[in-house]
């Protein structure tokens, strides 16, 4: 596998950088505050392993096609393998590897005992029958099988798969194991094994930590002003509970543009993308602007929650929130961090501020194994706590290091895993 040189600087006229070049410059941006074995570091430069399997699809017409699937094995010190399935036709080795070096960090800050995975297969759904998905999803688990299991690696949905993508993984794994295995994925819908609050989760993290900074940094809640790009799972169900924590949600989007109201926009009466396409941009509100003027608008929060690198240096001297609390994965670009740096902008890093999703799957799995549903209730309690000893694990480094918060996170991150490492040792 060829990966670029994570030393280099970026170079955004070359096209942003992969995220397998983000995940290393920010490994030795937090190694360089940190005494930890070179050879730690170095290790945690590289996959554990990439599975590669080509899954042949009989299409509805009777013709079979081969379609490309990877799995991405990072770091497995402090537990199973643990990450999502994509099926996009921009999957990549590269990318799954870079996603899953991410997903080492983010379960390390929320202290969830997993490690990083992340896998796909390169296909465009939209191209799929329903019948043919299902064909895929359950030959893509038999090849994975090898290599996934309860304790091994739970994969979870991602980018064009969902809680019935799941059920056919999970369902195909269980049949050629011979025993209902709930825990081998999560994401499942509630009826099957799934948690109540996984849906909502990530979005809901993100709004805790919000809530967090804003009172860290002592603002008025009532007089926040907070602007949301992408409406969708991530950014309606953060909307929605900082709206209801009084903040005034003034700006929202989906992929044709975005709607604002000076005065505050009613987040539970917007529906978001999934529920209605279109219905965002469609909305009849007093104002509609660009995404780009969104991503610009002088709010004291920025949530970018739509896709990745919508922040790059080509635009982030024009943002002018005082905040920017990252819902989607990798919405900042490296260059477009320093510059935010420079300008003092906080930029609280995706690895926890969506981490909830990971964290109810998490519960979701304890709930599988166990074989005992948890309340919704229990379940956003138990994800307030977790959100809450992160965030301040997160705060103290912050505190004590004057960094950024996205370098204090990772810091966070680095010092559990390389702890584990030392602690276990090399075998053999
Ligand atoms: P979603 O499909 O539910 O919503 C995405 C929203 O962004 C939609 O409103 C869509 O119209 C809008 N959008 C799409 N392309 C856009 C563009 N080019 N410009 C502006 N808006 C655009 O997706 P989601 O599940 O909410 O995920 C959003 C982001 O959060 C992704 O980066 C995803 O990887 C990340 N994330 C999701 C989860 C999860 O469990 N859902 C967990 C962690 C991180």
């Amino acid at each position: 596998m060829t990966v670029s040189d994570p030393t280099a600087k970026p170079a955004e006229s070359a096209g942003p950088e992969s995220a397998v070049e983000t995940a290393r410059r920010q490994l030795e941006r937090a190694a360089a505050h940190l005494d930890v074995d070179a050879g730690i570091v170095e290790r945690l430069r590289h996959p554990t392993s990439v599975y590669r399997v080509t899954v042949p699809l009989e299409r509805d017409d009777g013709s079979r096609e081969m379609y490309t699937g990877y799995r991405a094995h990072h770091d497995s010190v402090r537990g199973p393998y643990k990450g999502g399935l994509r099926y996009h036709p921009d999957v990549s080795e590269e990318e799954c590897v870079g996603l899953s070096m991410w997903m080492t960090w983010k379960c390390a800050v929320m202290d969830i005992p997993f490690g990083g995975g992340k896998g796909g297969v390169v296909v465009d759904p939209k191209e799929l029958s329903a019948g043919e998905k299902e064909r895929l999803t359950r030959r893509f688990a038999e090849e994975l099988r090898p290599v996934i299991g309860p304790m091994q690696d739970i994969p979870a949905p991602d980018m064009g798969t969902g809680p019935q993508t799941m059920a056919w993984f999970m369902d195909a794994y269980s049949m050629q194991e011979g025993e209902t295995t709930p825990g081998v994925v999560t994401g499942k819908p509630p009826v099957i094994g799934g948690s109540y609050g996984r849906e909502e989760a990530p979005g809901r993290s993100v709004g805790i930590v919000t809530r967090e900074a804003i009172d860290y940094y002592e603002w008025d809640r009532e007089e926040t002003t907070v602007a949301v790009q992408g409406f969708g799972s991530v950014g309606a169900n953060a909307a929605r509970y900082l709206d209801d924590l009084g903040a005034s949600v003034v700006a929202v989007s989906d992929v044709d543009g975005a709607i604002y109201d000076s005065d505050g926009l009613d987040t539970n009466d917007v529906e978001d993308h999934d529920e209605t396409p279109g219905m965002v941009s469609g909305y009849d509100a007093p104002e509609t602007l660009t995404n780009d003027e969104l991503l610009e608008l002088d709010v004291d929060v920025l949530i970018p929650a739509a896709i990745g690198n919508v922040l790059t240096a080509e635009n982030a001297r024009d943002v002018s929130a005082d905040m920017i609390v990252e819902g989607a994965n990798g919405p900042t670009t490296s260059s477009a961090d320093e510059i935010f740096e420079e300008r003092g902008i906080h930029v609280i890093p995706d690895i926890i501020a969506n981490a909830g999703g990971v964290t109810v799957s998490y519960f979701e799995w304890l709930q599988d194994i166990n074989r005992r549903k948890w309340r919704l209730e229990r379940v956003n309690e138990e994800l307030e706590t977790e959100m809450l000893r992160a965030w301040n694990a997160v705060r103290k480094e912050y505190e004590a290091r004057n960094v950024t918060w996205r370098d204090a996170t990772y810091i966070v991150a680095l010092e559990r895993i390389a702890d584990a490492h030392e602690t276990r040792g090399l075998w053999p």
